[in-house]
């Protein structure tokens, strides 16, 4: 009967052992461990920032949002959980929070409507699921993960997907559920000017907006068991057309996990993503390359990703992470066994 009291104690330890705090973190986020970590987690919540003076109480807001996702994460992977339980927990309460473009805080498409996409990948499987222009369910991850483990599909879109959350039992929501006079604003003033907004930085460093382009939620995390996993979750962008679908629900474009590379999220312009296979792409290059996971990251987000256009995170089996991007900032956040637990919004100056 002591079993339970040791496994708590260590468990204790391990959660203590992670919660040594810095302000700030490096861009890159890289450590340069010759060891494999045990495990280790990356969190993103979107590449479109707000703007530098918003002043330290909104900035608090998010950083406080990134650390209790980033603590979610970490505990379940300290207490010996698989890599997907924790980015799918990580993603889901993420997309609860309205601060978000993704479930709760969703972004307006032309009609005034949400349609959600979001995806979940594991890298030893490498098996998938991801749901594309769903409405009115309240966590697209989690549908994403029955699709995953419970269909022999992959991608489900629409109606169909809609259908199948009722069938699953998955919660749905009215439309309004998404409703946020943040995003609301964003999207009356895009439909006025005709535009659709990127939710990333390419705009004007004195753009007013920019307050409210925070786009995207994702993770990266690495289990005990030497295996990566992806999710990925956003309401797309603003005054985006309906049907039209991004870049973080197709796999190997916005999200991709393999175990002989590595596990990606990204966030920003999707039909950028889209045209760069981005996510692949930087498995590929370590597979087939050789490269190690920081090299190939920085090789795509610097070489094939136009500027401003967005940022990705990503882990490898040995747990090394990589938090690249392009913008002004990226809503992010690291942690692993070695004791590293950091969140940061701005490029390093
Ligand atoms: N990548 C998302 C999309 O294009 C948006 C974002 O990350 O801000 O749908």
């Amino acid at each position: 009967m002591t079993f339970p009291i040791i496994r708590n104690a260590v468990i204790a330890a391990l959660l203590l052992g992670g919660c040594a705090k810095a302000p700030t973190m490096d861009q890159n986020g890289n450590g340069t461990a010759a060891h494999r970590k045990e495990w280790a987690i990356a969190i993103h919540g979107g590449s479109g920032t707000m703007r530098r003076d918003a002043g330290p109480e909104r900035e608090r807001e998010y950083l406080d949002a990134l650390d209790s996702a980033l603590t979610i994460g970490r505990n379940v992977l300290a207490a010996g959980g698989t890599s997907v339980d924790a980015v799918e927990a990580v993603v889901r309460h993420m997309e609860d929070n309205p601060l978000f473009n993704a479930g709760r805080g969703a972004a307006y498409n032309r009609d005034g409507m949400h349609e959600l996409d979001a995806a979940i990948m594991v890298g030893d499987t490498k098996k998938s699921g991801a749901v594309a222009a769903v409405r009115e369910v309240r966590n697209p991850i989690t549908l994403a993960r029955f699709v995953m483990d419970s269909t022999m599909h992959s991608l489900m879109a629409g109606r169909g997907a809609e259908e199948l959350a009722d069938t699953a039992g998955i919660e749905r929501v009215p439309d309004d559920y998404f409703h946020t006079s943040m995003r609301e604003e964003r999207w009356l003033e895009e439909n006025g000017r005709g535009t659709v907004s990127a939710e990333a930085g390419e705009v004007e460093p004195d753009d007013a907006s920019l307050d409210n382009r925070m786009g995207t939620v994702g993770a990266v995390a690495l289990d005990r068991f030497g295996n990566v996993a992806a999710a990925t979750s956003t309401g797309g962008l603003t005054n985006k057309l309906p049907g039209r679908v991004g870049d973080s629900p197709l796999i190997g474009i916005g999200t991709y996990a393999d175990n002989a590379s590595c596990a990606v999220s990204c966030t920003g312009h999707g039909e950028e993503f889209i045209r760069q296979t981005v996510a692949f792409r930087i498995a590929a290059l370590m597979e087939l390359k050789g490269e190690s996971l920081d090299t190939a990251v920085t090789t795509v987000v610097d070489t094939k990703l136009r500027q401003g256009t967005g940022g990705v995170i990503a882990v490898d089996a040995k747990g090394n992470l990589s938090l690249e991007f392009n913008t002004r900032g990226m809503y992010r956040g690291a942690a692993d066994s070695d004791g590293r637990f950091e969140t940061a919004i701005w490029a390093k100056e």
